[in-house]
């Protein structure tokens, strides 16, 4: 039975990189009819916080990124959060202890500045020099009189170490580039590389696919998976993601949290689509993917070594893919908080503005690429358009003038005020008078919006209706 885990740490909103990660995990969890478990990493006290544990959960949610067990739900191995878990530590450093596996260190923070000091000075790889791994009886009782702090270290054995990772291949460490490491601080909490094992072996991890940025956490984690005598789980380290510039993905790149990209109206589905296509994808160039077809064609195997790229253009583009194949109801609800915000529209909202949205909605549909533009592309439908001193000048002159004012005429002769009507009448227009249809359809457009681009002239025409279309271009006529 395959078991996965997402383990962020609670000390930021989730990041690509890692909603990267929890998705990985999920796919290969249901490809595999196995269970992806969520676990919340928050032995680091100062940096951990509780709202960002809630922010990680409401986002992996918003994602359709759905765990089996975890903090929230339970399950047979909880608790599923660290700092509920420390006795469970303890308890498996104490049999280490009494094993003999790892030593209590007595050295004091000076003491350990010295050793590294003199290692610089001398040229040897820094770390710990295993002094208080043989303590005569004697020297320990005068520490422990001496009332000092101890940490726990693991006694690292003198062997190479390998792994066959499912990304990167055959992977080799040198068993003498590791020091003996510390697995319990001198608080009693456990080091990071100490709880990551003891929970992957408690809560049957099969197989561990985590960030790159951790193989060099991985050689420690062996060593102690061998010292509690568990058996080892299979490894997928999967490639950093970098920004355009191809340097590691951050702040400098604009925004790096999912929060950050469900709050600009990103909608989930496309997020997960394009998440998925950083360094993973099938043989050939498909890049639309339900997320059934990517549970189906998942596989780890098919990871790239190679970094990703995160290319936040790409990703506008697929989300207003996905929002151009979005019914107008769900893009509807989606948008209301914008509105909202924006200060367009105030509930509650009765059938028939509600309408009346939809229908501007629809007329922008094909041009929005994420839903906090949708205010600004509908504006004036609400509210009376402010025209550019420099667009006026350039487009209102006694020639459109004129033509505006016959077009008023036209329009209100028009009994069925309907799009396919008003654009024969007006095409019409154009024809009687031999002139070029942009000559008219230009200033009408402007006249009517404010705007110099915008939807389609008639069906914009027929939603603001007749007596609003020809207030507003004698406004601009007068
Ligand atoms: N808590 C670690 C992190 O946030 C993940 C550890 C792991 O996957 O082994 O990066």
């Amino acid at each position: 039975m395959v078991r996965v885990r997402f383990a962020p740490s609670p000390t930021g909103f989730l990041h690509i990189g890692n909603a990267r990660t929890a998705l990985f995990n999920y796919l290969f969890a249901r490809k595999n009819k196995g269970k992806f478990i969520l676990r919340i990493e928050d032995t680091d006290k100062e940096r951990s916080k509780k709202e960002y544990e809630i922010a990680i959960i409401e986002d992996l949610k918003w994602l359709g990124i759905e765990w089996d067990e975890g903090p929230d739900i339970g399950g047979t191995y909880g608790p599923y959060r660290q700092s509920e878990r420390i006795d469970i530590y303890k308890d498996f450093a104490e049999k280490l202890l009494k094993q003999g596996f790892v030593y209590k260190c007595y050295c004091t923070k000076q003491e350990l500045e010295k050793m590294r000091q003199e290692a610089e000075e001398k040229g040897l790889r820094p770390g710990y020099d295993g002094r208080c791994r043989n303590l005569t009886k004697e020297k320990i009782s005068q520490y422990e009189k001496e009332g000092r702090d101890f940490v726990l270290r693991l006694k690292v054995p003198e062997e190479k170490i390998e792994i066959n990772d499912l990304i990167r291949g055959k992977v080799v460490f040198e068993g003498e580039h590791l020091t003996d490491f510390v697995i319990m601080k001198s608080d009693g909490t456990p080091t990071f590389n100490f709880a990551v094992v003891v929970d992957d072996y408690l809560m049957k991890i099969t197989h561990v696919i985590r960030g790159e940025d951790h193989l060099s956490n991985t050689p420690k984690h062996i060593l102690i998976f061998k010292a509690i005598g568990a058996e080892i789980p299979q490894f997928a380290h999967m490639s950093m993601t970098l920004g355009p510039d191809r340097t590691r993905l951050s702040k400098r790149h604009g925004a790096t949290s999912v929060r950050a990209y469900r709050e600009q109206g990103y909608l989930p589905e496309a997020f997960f689509n394009y998440i998925s296509l950083l360094g993973w994808g099938t043989t050939e160039s498909k890049e639309i993917f339900t997320k059934e077809e990517l549970i189906n064609e998942f596989s780890i195997e098919r990871c790239h070594k190679a970094s990703a790229v995160f290319d936040p253009e790409k990703l506008l583009w697929m989300n207003s893919f996905y929002i151009r194949r979005t019914d107008i109801e769900r893009i509807y609800q989606l948008s209301i908080p914008f509105l909202k915000q924006a200060g367009l529209i105030e509930e509650p909202i009765n059938k028939e503005k509600e309408e009346y949205i939809k229908r501007a909605i629809s007329l922008e549909q094909e041009k929005i690429k994420i839903l906090k533009e949708v205010p600004f592309l509908i504006e004036f439908f609400f509210k009376e358009p402010e025209y550019e001193k420099e667009n006026f000048e350039k487009i209102i002159n006694p020639e459109t003038k004129k033509i505006l004012e016959e077009i008023v005429v036209i329009l209100d002769g028009i009994d069925n005020f309907r799009k396919q009507e008003i654009e024969i009448k007006i095409r019409d227009y154009c024809k009687e008078k031999g002139v070029k249809t942009s000559i008219v359809f230009h200033p009408l457009r402007f006249a009517v919006s404010g705007r110099t681009k915008g939807p389609d002239l008639f069906g914009m025409i027929e939603l603001l209706g007749k007596e609003k279309t020809i207030e507003r271009i004698r406004k601009v006529i007068m």
